[in-house]
């Protein structure tokens, strides 16, 4: 007898985050009509990284998954440090994980004139004030956690008073940093966010998009929660620090009476090995640790999609890293298994040889030419085949042969035997060497009954060998990425910088490499996986003239092995 179960097949197994469980109750008490509106308010004042990728996979992926809508929110409020460059890479970026705002592609600062609206309700309520101290003086008078802070002198100036000065702010009548517009709170509140919080700066600069139309600027608590309001935003997803601010966030809301968006905090995603500050990673990009934002070693987008990562191995490392209510690290060998997992079933199989030593098939006629079938892909046939040349003269990679090997060297050496990958199996024969010793080619010979998909019966080898035709392989330049710090937590050291952890060998340049010649067709950002030697893709620098690839991933996770003594 089978057991019954009430579960709805779809459902089974699935449980709900806490975030999931939230946007539900909300949809059953009927709240906004069960409609789902969520958002992703980049500050562009750099470009967006893993831990980005993590926080708008779920804004919108939770706005799919409810059939509502996500909006992209520029949080532009600090002129300084931001710059349309950074607006056009966000952009270019999210597109490329497959995610649409349609027509919702927002700006803080084109509610400047709505917030300043909001501003002065507040001040006509009693509730806002303008304040002479400077920002050292009010941070000074905030107190302790544990002590209340001292109330500003110009506290209870006159509505009118507040309302003139405010505007004269506005106005242009001000320096920098002579006034502030704060909220009137609670000095004594145990939460120092609630203890009259700066609403407004003087800065006399340009804007990347209001020009000179404003010397006031919002300060992210109040540009942020009114922003979501003026959006309708129904959950307004955030990472945990900001837990402490949702009091002043929900203050707002009752005193301007404005849309109640309702904000839930999330744990940050934190990776091994890696930096996620935008400040850190600017830091990197200005001293010229990497070559840019896209270098590949950065954990930007930029830099993932030319590492070779694809977007849907980045979604599927958001969708198992989850969501937490606690700052935790996730280990960044995670990110390398979700794209070995996807390149897997997606990248060509092909041949490259990274350290060439010539091999040569003393029984093979000169000049015979065979165009031998190889599978791109042997976990999906519909990837085809494709045709490989072979001749009497090849390229194995060096640490292939040894002269002298040891036991469980299964490669190949005099006297033993390894198969061509899609091709013979041969017997190493003699050594050609310099006058320093150094071996410049290996003599072998063939086993013409041996062809590989001949269907004929062949004794067994225990190593294969990937190969190019020296006739006709293509030269390449090949770029070994590593792993950017070679400590799991380069930014977590008191007394030493984060950059005293870079990893000296995160960046190798093979100049001499050859590739077989179907790469010739080859276009920027397609993935390969260079047989046993680990995923690539074709470098935006490639041209048909000079082949480029980097390595994506090794094969298989070496890392531990590596740096274990
Ligand atoms: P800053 O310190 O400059 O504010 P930021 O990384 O928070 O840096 P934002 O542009 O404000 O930059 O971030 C946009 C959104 O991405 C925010 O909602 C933020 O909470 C989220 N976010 C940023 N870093 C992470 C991270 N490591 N994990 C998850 N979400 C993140
Ligand atoms: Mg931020």
């Amino acid at each position: 007898m089978t057991e019954q179960t009430n579960i709805h097949p779809d459902q089974e197994h699935k449980s709900l985050n806490f975030i999931e469980q939230f946007i539900e109750e909300d949809i059953k008490t009927g709240k906004h009509g069960g409609r789902v509106h969520t958002r992703f308010p980049p500050e562009p004042n750099g470009y967006l990284h893993i831990g980005h990728a993590k926080a708008f996979c779920l804004d919108f992926g939770l706005a799919e998954k409810y059939n509502g809508k996500c909006n992209l929110r520029f949080d532009d409020t600090n002129p300084v440090a931001e710059d349309t460059s950074y607006v056009d890479a966000i952009k270019k970026d999210i597109r490329w994980m497959g995610f649409d705002w349609e027509d919702r592609e927002y700006y803080t600062s084109d509610y400047f004139d709505q917030l300043y609206d909001l501003a002065v309700k507040l001040i006509k309520k009693g509730k806002a004030y303008v304040c002479d101290l400077s920002a050292g003086e009010i941070g000074a008078n905030r107190g302790t956690p544990t002590q209340p802070g001292v109330e500003s002198p110009y506290r209870n100036r006159t509505v009118e008073e507040n309302l003139d000065l405010f505007k004269r702010m506005k106005n242009g009548e001000f320096p920098d940093d002579s006034k502030t517009l704060r909220a009137k709170i609670d000095m004594a509140s145990p939460n120092m966010h609630m203890r009259d919080p700066i609403l407004y700066r003087i800065r006399h600069v340009s804007h990347h998009r209001t020009g000179n139309k404003w010397c006031i600027y919002p300060m992210y608590d109040w540009a942020h929660g009114q922003s979501d309001s003026i959006e309708e935003i129904t959950h307004s997803l955030c990472t945990l620090e900001f837990e402490v601010h949702r009091p002043l966030y929900e203050w707002f809301i009752r005193e301007l009476e404005i849309f109640p968006s309702r904000q839930i905090e999330f744990a940050r995603l934190n990776l091994s090995y890696t930096i996620m500050s935008k400040r850190k990673l600017l830091q990197l990009v200005n001293e010229k640790h990497v070559s840019g934002w896209d270098d590949p070693r950065m954990p930007t987008i930029h830099g993932l999609r030319r590492r070779g990562y694809t977007p849907e191995s980045i979604r599927t490392f958001a969708e198992m890293v989850g969501i937490a209510k606690r700052e935790n690290v996730i280990d960044v060998a995670l990110l390398e298994y979700c794209i070995r997992e996807d390149l897997n079933k997606k990248a060509a199989r092909v041949m490259a040889v990274l350290d060439p030593v010539k091999l040569i098939i003393d029984n093979y006629p000169d000049d015979q030419e065979e165009q031998l079938k190889t599978i791109n892909n042997p976990e999906d046939e519909s990837m085809g085949s494709r045709i490989l040349p072979f001749c009497k003269e090849l390229y194995i990679e060096r640490d292939d042969f040894k002269e002298d090997p040891p036991k469980k060297f299964f490669r190949l050496s005099p006297g033993r035997e390894v198969r061509l990958k899609s091709a013979y199996i041969i017997k190493g024969e003699s050594v050609e060497k310099d006058t320093d010793g150094h071996i410049i080619a290996i003599h072998c010979t063939y086993d013409p009954d041996s062809k590989s998909g001949s269907g004929q019966v062949h004794r067994k080898v225990k190593g294969t060998l990937h190969w190019v035709s020296a006739r006709h392989a293509l030269n390449a330049e090949v770029r070994l990425y590593d792993r950017l710090f070679n400590d799991p937590d380069p930014d977590g050291h008191k007394d030493h910088d984060f950059k005293e952890f870079i990893n000296p060998d995160s960046l190798k340049i093979l100049a001499n490499c050859k590739v077989e010649p179907s790469l010739q067709q080859s276009k920027p950002l397609d993935h390969l996986q260079f047989i046993r030697l680990g995923y690539f893709n074709v470098d935006p620098d490639s041209t048909p003239e000079h082949l480029v690839f980097n390595r994506t991933v090794p094969l298989r996770d070496t890392w531990g092995k590596k740096n274990k003594v």
